[in-house]
């Protein structure tokens, strides 16, 4: 059967959910092949087998902490050359995409970003994404060479598949640019207990309706009741009510989670570009006529003040 090549995300050998993600979409196209790189790759071995992976390439070397993408570019293509997959597909962080992007260059193929599902076709994958702030959805195919994709976070439920998941180390030798931009520091973010809003299953969202960092904390609170992450319009973001890293839109993070409830958000064009794809949508807010409810599953007119702490009640109390 036909080999998908899928780069796995990883922190020392725990593999991130998105991964699995693309590891039940890989498997409508092939067999997975996974590609493994850095500290704890051979870790990650059971974890993808159960999930699918055929097999497993590993490869550790210190140029994949100590420098930029470029080394795992190189390991990326060497699997490529290897494997000859009918299809590579990549996570889409930002690290993701540029991964995904530098290795359409070098092996002359097409390359789609963000797509939010995967199907086999005759002349091969045809991905949806998402287009013009979400307002249309697009199927493609990639017509030149080896198609390369990134899939965004919770685009595909994560599937039990076990597999062989046969660990074979990978043989790569870095290019001149491998060593090119080296890393002097990293800062851990200070960790709030939260999942990364970005992979987040649910999203509890704030905007100018919150009315000042103070009361972010009824926000926070239904987050935490529900087990989400927080986001928060650019609005509440240049405000300096909430940190950057939060804010969904068009300039912030894109997010398509189970559940995204809106509290105190117009709806804005360029806020609805970073979430229209979630796949329930809930919205507070006072005002009847604000645009965001023209896109809700679910809308709740009210003052968020009253509306959001009984929400957390009601769900703590269950
Ligand atoms: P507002 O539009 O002011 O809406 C506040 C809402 O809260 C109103 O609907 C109001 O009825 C409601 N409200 C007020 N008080 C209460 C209450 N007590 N209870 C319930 N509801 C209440 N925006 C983003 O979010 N993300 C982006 O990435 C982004 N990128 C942009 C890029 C560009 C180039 C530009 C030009 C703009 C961008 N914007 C972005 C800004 C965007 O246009 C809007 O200005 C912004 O989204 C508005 O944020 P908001 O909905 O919180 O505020």
């Amino acid at each position: 059967m036909a080999e998908v090549l899928v780069y796995v995300d990883h922190v020392d050998g725990a593999v991130r959910k998105p991964t699995l993600e693309l590891l039940t979409l890989a498997r409508r196209l092939g067999d997975p092949v996974a590609l493994a790189l850095g500290a704890g790759a051979q870790a990650t071995a059971p974890v993808l087998a159960e999930h699918g992976a055929v097999k497993v390439l590993t490869s550790d070397a210190p140029e994949y902490a100590d420098y930029l993408v470029v080394p795992k570019v190189d390991a990326l293509q060497a699997a490529h050359e290897l494997v000859s997959p009918v299809a590579v597909l990549v996570p889409s962080s930002a690290e993701g995409k540029e991964i995904a992007a530098r290795l359409a260059v070098r092996i002359g193929s097409g390359i789609i970003t963000d797509a939010t599902d995967l199907e086999a076709g005759t002349d091969g994958p045809i991905a949806t994404q998402a287009a013009f702030a979400a307002s249309f959805t697009t199927k493609s195919r990639i017509t030149k060479g080896v198609p390369v994709i990134t899939v965004k976070p919770n685009s595909a439920p994560v599937e039990a598949a076990p597999a062989a998941g046969t660990v074979q180390p990978l043989t790569v030798s870095f290019s001149a640019q491998a060593t090119g931009t080296k890393v002097v520091s990293r800062t851990a973010r200070e960790s709030t207990g939260r999942p990364e809003l970005t992979e987040a299953a649910i999203v509890v969202s704030g905007g100018r309706g919150v009315n000042g960092a103070e009361n972010f904390h009824l926000i926070e609170a239904l987050a935490d009741s529900l087990g989400a992450a927080v986001g928060a319009s650019r609005a509440a973001v240049d405000a300096g009510w909430y940190p950057h890293s939060n804010q969904v839109g068009q300039t912030g993070k894109s997010v398509s989670p189970q559940l995204y409830i809106a509290n105190g958000i117009s709806g804005a064009i360029q806020h609805r570009a970073g979430m229209q794809t979630s796949k329930t949508i809930i919205a507070v807010n006072k005002d009847a006529e604000a645009p965001i409810f023209d896109l809700v599953d679910y809308g709740i007119v009210g003052d968020l003040f009253n509306v959001v702490p009984q929400l957390t009640n009601e769900i703590n109390t269950r």
